[in-house]
């Protein structure tokens, strides 16, 4: 029996549009018999469907269990409706205006039955750079404007020819709606440059892996901007490349064709095959087989790769002709934003790269390659970019449409709608001229195809900031200050979907203090709107502000001078022996006359101090490099705690000096680097530990949240999740967006919200 004749109406939400959603509801009403129509709404899909009860509750467990890849069902709800008396199935046209307020979908990587054609000598799109389908291909860097219609891409110079017309139109074709859809006929071109661009004759891509064997440097337009190629295997081109991109040692990032490619020079466990090859295509951290047949320049110093699989069909085809690795970096100087225009790239990058792989495919918005990692098992980011972007990060309760602007380095921004949080792809360290038009860019483009018009813009405290000056800048807005590390352990509650109060643990290289001090070794008690500060590291000088961060020997000398005042010369410590001694006397006067010293609580310092008093390294080329070495370096993780103290009673103060004087101890003992990082980091996890249950026997608090860039340190991250649960916390840590700085938005929009929320209460 199949039940009564009836009808139902089937509400879908989420990212359902621009994947496919339609066809899909369209071939498994068809399959199960069903007539009716689906149509596209501002929230997402309707669908009535009209048949016997069995076929519809069948199709009903279809439409949730098997959705198409690409799509994101955030809600399903379904209710009876009248029988309108269909006599087929079909899908209804989009409504200009309904397109508005829908979820666009991140770009992706090209998917199998794609690549299969790609491969197939008998297939018309053969060895075509540019196939996609409604499953797969670019979305967010095309995209110009909604609703996204082809007219409103990167697309819209292309004219589908007649037999990419026709699969366009056809709802039981693979490549209904999509977009960029197009052919070798009608469709994107490859070409290929010297640098002096002119054009080289023959295959574009196969000249261009000629050269690439050959030893030579190529600029490849990618999806969201260029990178610059190279054989990893290849010491002598890796280190030109090093040179020409003024990079001395910050790891680049690689691209294999295959998994089997991947584990001939790195160690792959299952859950990092399955963050390789999801569509997302991130950049995954893995750890370096020794030896492997890549050469030492692609990550000097680094226990890590970083590793990719292709995610567009050209890397696909490129990658094909041999390649075990090539290094794929993105194609900028240091510090400046991803290239993307083709003469942009020429200009830019003429003098890095060899050759041009272009295209004529405009990329509308750049988007740096996303970084994650595994790590106290489950996924890290360091960087949530391209092919996460913008898929929203949801939130627990509706907020008013709310801007957040972000920190200085690896900023990323966030406009809410909603529940929903959309962050931005990685804009960058807002250093330079450049990054800060990016910025804007960015800004404007997000508020354009999400169509959100900010009432309320959250910034950072910190009154010297870019982004905290284009908050002062603008008009209209109610503009909120959020203190930095307030904002990373909210960040952390937003995505956990978490209210306060909590304990915060805010860990970071520097943030601007409510006092105006720059703190970065924080315990909040945070409560949405508001945080106490329950306990600090003790402050030590900067000796010279941002160029202790450069010179991590600055750090060591402030450590061991407010451990031990001038009688730390007396010490044998070489790795303070080898400096000279008037740069020491130099950096003792700025302390002890307090000179261009700011005091800091900085946890980032502390890790960048015990580096160079070990002997790791005095200076560092990029951001957080000595501190990644001390992690690197720590041994056997039974190493035992070094005893510790703290003060004060309200807000407690951490004491650094008995650590530094232990740590001298051991030096003087001879113990080894590794194993005195182990006990370093074995004693900031019990002390904080014992901290956390110190505050806990106070006020009852249970719950602790881990935030700051410092938990990008798998040892520290892995030792704090599990010390705090053998104590019985819970335990609270990103799993969506990145603990540094790339995720502070989220948390300024949520302390937003919660301050406007709380001032609207007030009012009423
Ligand atoms: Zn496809
Ligand atoms: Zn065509
Ligand atoms: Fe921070």
């Amino acid at each position: 029996m199949t039940g009564n004749f009836t009808a139902r109406k089937v509400r879908v939400n989420g990212i359902v549009q621009g994947v496919g959603f339609r066809p899909f509801v369209y071939q498994l009403a068809r399959r199960h018999g069903l007539r009716g129509e689906v149509a596209n709404t501002p929230d997402g899909v309707r669908i009535h469907v009209e048949g016997f009860c069995r076929d519809i509750d069948a199709f009903r467990r279809d439409l949730g269990e098997h959705p198409p890849p690409l799509a994101q069902i955030t809600e399903i709800v379904d209710c009876p409706d009248p029988v309108d008396g269909y006599t087929d199935f079909s899908i209804a046209a989009s409504q200009r205006h309904a397109a508005r307020s829908t979820l666009i979908s991140p770009d992706v990587c090209v998917c199998d039955d794609c690549l299969e054609e790609l491969f197939d000598p008998r297939d018309r799109r053969y060895r075509y750079p540019f196939v996609n389908c409604t499953n797969c291909g670019p979305r967010y860097t095309i995209i110009e404007d909604i609703p996204y219609d082809r007219p409103a891409t990167a697309m819209q110079g292309f004219t589908m020819c007649r037999r990419c017309q026709a699969e366009y139109d056809d709802p039981g074709d693979r490549r209904f709606h999509a977009q960029p859809n197009a052919c070798a006929d009608c469709g994107p071109q490859v070409a290929l440059y010297d640098r002096r661009r002119r054009p080289v004759a023959g295959d574009a891509v196969e000249t261009a892996a000629d050269l690439l064997k050959r030893g030579k440097i190529v600029a490849v337009k990618g999806l969201g901007g260029f990178h610059l190629a190279a054989d990893a295997a290849n010491a002598a081109v890796v280190s030109r490349l090093r040179k020409r991109k003024n990079r001395e040692e910050k790891p680049f990032a690689l691209m294999s064709y295959r998994l089997a490619d991947i584990v001939r020079y790195a160690v792959v466990r299952a859950f990092e095959q399955e963050l390789l090859t999801c569509p997302q295509r991130p950049i995954v951290l893995l750890e370096k087989r020794t030896p492997n047949p890549l050469c030492p320049q692609v990550a000097p110093g680094n226990r890590y790769f970083g590793v990719m699989l292709p995610y567009t069909p050209l890397h696909y085809l490129l990658l094909g002709c041999g390649f075990s690795a090539l290094v794929m970096t993105s194609g900028n100087r240091a510090h400046e934003p991803l290239a993307i225009e083709n003469e942009e790239a020429f200009g830019r990058l003429s003098d890095i790269a060899d050759y041009f792989l272009v295209h004529n495919r405009p990329i509308v918005i750049r988007s740096d390659d996303s970084i994650a990692r595994i790590a106290a098992g489950a996924v890290r980011f360091l960087r949530r970019s391209r092919g996460y972007v913008p898929a929203p990060v949801f939130l627990k309760t509706k907020v008013p449409p709310i801007l957040a602007c972000g920190g200085e380095l690896k900023n990323t921004v966030c406009l809410s709608a909603g529940n929903r949080a959309f962050l931005s792809q990685h804009i960058g360290d807002l250093e330079n001229p450049a990054a800060g038009r990016f910025f804007e860019e960015t800004i404007a483009h997000l508020q354009r195809i999400l169509s959100i018009r900010p009432e309320i813009i959250a910034c950072d405290l910190h009154p010297d900031y870019l982004s905290s000056r284009y908050a002062r800048r603008q008009t209209g807005m109610r503009r909120i200050g959020v203190q930095h590390h307030h904002a990373h352990i909210a960040s952390c509650m937003a995505e956990n979907g978490i209210d306060g109060p909590v304990i915060g643990l805010a860990f970071d290289g520097t943030g601007y203090g409510s006092d105006g001090r720059i703190w970065g070794g924080e315990v909040l008690i945070v409560e949405g709107h508001r945080f106490r500060r329950a306990a600090h590291l003790a402050e030590v000088a900067l000796p010279g502000g941002a160029a202790a961060i450069r010179e991590p020997w600055r750090m060591a000398v402030s450590y061991l001078y407010a451990a031990f005042g001038n009688g730390f010369r007396d010490l044998a410590l070489p790795a303070i022996e080898k400096i000279d001694s008037w740069k020491i006397d130099g950096i003792v006067a700025m302390i002890a006359k307090k000179i261009n010293s700011p005091a800091t609580t900085s946890m980032g310092r502390l890790f960048d101090g015990m580096a160079a008093l070990l002997g790791l390294r005095d200076t560092v080329s990029y951001e957080g490099q000595a501190a990644m070495e001390l992690e690197m370096l720590a041994g056997a993780d039974r190493a035992a705690a070094y005893e510790y103290e703290w003060t004060g009673g309200d807000v407690r103060v951490v004491a650094l000096a008995p650590l530094v004087r232990q740590v001298v101890c051991d030096i003087e003992n001879g113990r080894t680097a590794a194993e005195i990082s182990a006990r370093f980091h074995r004693t900031l996890i019990e002390l904080f530990t014992a901290l956390c249950e110190t505050i806990r026997a106070e006020s009852g608090l249970k719950r602790v949240v881990l935030s700051g860039g410092v938990f990008q340190n798998v040892r520290l991250l892995s030792g704090f999740v599990r010390t705090l649960a053998q104590k019985k916390f819970d335990v609270y840590t990103h799993k969506k967006v990145p603990a540094n700085d790339g995720g502070l938005c989220l948390g300024q929009l949520l302390v937003a919200a919660e301050t406007a929320a709380r001032k609207r209460l007030r009012c009423v």
